[in-house]
């Protein structure tokens, strides 16, 4: 799983893709673009909606709703995870592939933006079950992906055992071994070293550099993590071994809990493994799950779901920094109001672009049949997190915008070049 599932009470009521759409316009209007442009950015260039029959353990017949959304491929393939979740809409689908396609041109990957989601809940199926379920989907949308067209990943709920399924039923349509049509694959299978913590990871390495920015010593931070799922959990246990911040709170679908001298990562993930829920962890108090968005805490990491910070509940942030490894977590209500109260956001395709930068190094591995040592990973990464943090702190000074804008000027600008080169518009 790549992030964790979390529906948090007063959750944004924005459609998604409106809120992608309204931050498009809003940079659009920012860098007086051209209208060309700024029509072809608020719409996926293409989008293929599937519908896939799965045989149940039952032997019934159950058939599941499947998207694949290509937003943009003006400077390379398309690239972006699949989802499995019970709430996927095709509007959140595609305000997902739009946020990749900023997302890999904010780290400067060549590659476009895309997305893809089913309808289902994971957490109710067999493995069985989602076997067929993930090569049904291939079945489905195999014309439209490969390695030099669309490039999917691990998501919400879905996960690397997930991807090797996938793989192994397109390149049975190829006709030949395929590993570069899919990303976040297990290490035997092509996968590459580092991919597993990569969104985590990467993320730190941008909240290490905006803490120097704040004059922040992460060493003894207080940290609340909301989402305590694969990136969530990542997160805790990276930050304390890499800063030694102290996590205090984390929070996942069923509830949230709260120590103020620090939660052990290690320990609260077997007792998750164990419990299925970080609740009724030892030595901890019980919070509730919005609470925990509003703790005192020097950095608040929303690591689930779109729009938990929002208009209802911006005003009582009280983070210094805010690091989105979630997709969307803040609306853009909240963002004014966060950047009013001098909060500094890390967004979210500059935050979480960790797992896509070492998709993108396991692309160029699988492509050359080579594979690298998880040091080489690393620095790759960094350098990669680091160069993108600054230019945007930066774009975020010269522009006297807050650091989503600011994000959003440097990748617009970037796709915006490569369609007129193209010669789209
Ligand atoms: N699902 C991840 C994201 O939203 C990773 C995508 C990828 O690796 O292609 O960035």
């Amino acid at each position: 799983m790549e992030l964790s599932g979390v529906s948090v009470a007063g959750a944004c009521e924005l459609n998604p893709f409106a809120m992608a759409q309204q931050q498009c316009d809003d940079c659009a209007n920012i860098l007086n673009i051209d209208q060309g442009v700024r029509e072809i950015i608020r719409e996926p260039m293409q989008e293929i909606h599937v519908s896939i029959p799965v045989r149940m353990d039952d032997g019934s017949i159950k058939v599941f709703k499947g998207f694949r959304v290509i937003h943009n491929n003006a400077l390379g393939p398309a690239k972006g995870g699949i989802r499995f979740h019970p709430d996927e809409t095709a509007d959140t689908v595609r305000a997902l592939a739009t946020w990749m396609t900023w997302k890999c041109a904010l780290v400067e990957l060549p590659l476009g933006g895309g997305k893809g989601g089913v309808v289902c809940n994971p957490k109710e199926m067999s493995q069985g079950e989602l076997e067929r379920l993930s090569r049904g989907y291939v079945d489905r949308v195999w014309q439209v992906i490969g390695p030099d067209k669309d490039i999917p990943a691990p998501d919400v709920y879905t996960n690397p055992q997930i991807m090797a399924w996938m793989m192994d039923q397109y390149s049975k349509i190829a006709g030949k071994n395929q590993f570069g049509v899919i990303t976040g694959k297990p290490l035997r299978l092509g996968g590459s070293a580092g991919r597993h913590d990569a969104t985590a990871r990467g993320g730190l390495y941008v909240l290490r550099e905006a803490a120097r920015a704040r004059g922040l010593n992460l060493k003894g931070a207080t940290m609340a993590i909301q989402g305590y799922g694969n990136a969530g959990s990542y997160v805790a246990s990276l930050a304390q071994e890499l800063f030694g911040c102290r996590i205090v709170a984390v929070s996942d679908s069923k509830g949230a809990v709260y120590n103020k001298m620090g939660l052990d990562p290690q320990l609260l993930s077997e007792h998750k493994s164990f419990t299925g829920s970080v609740v009724g962890f030892p030595k901890s108090d019980p919070l509730q799950q919005a609470e925990l968005l509003e703790l005192d805490v020097d950095v608040l990491c929303p690591c689930s779901l779109e729009g938990v910070i929002n208009a209802g509940n911006a005003e009582r942030i009280k983070a210094s920094i805010v690091a989105e490894f979630a997709n969307g977590p803040t609306t853009p209500e909240a963002d004014e109001i966060l950047f009013a109260r001098d909060i500094h956001l890390l967004p979210d395709f500059l935050c979480n672009a960790g797992g896509v930068t070492v998709s993108y190094f396991e692309m160029v591995q699988n492509f050359n049949m080579f594979y690298w040592e998880e040091k080489e990973v690393y620095e790759r990464l960094d350098r990669k997190m680091t160069a993108a943090y600054h230019s945007v702190l930066e774009m975020s000074k010269k522009y006297g915008v807050n650091m989503r804008r600011a994000a959003y000027i440097l990748a617009v600008r970037r796709v915006a070049e490569a369609m007129q080169l193209r010669g789209w518009v």
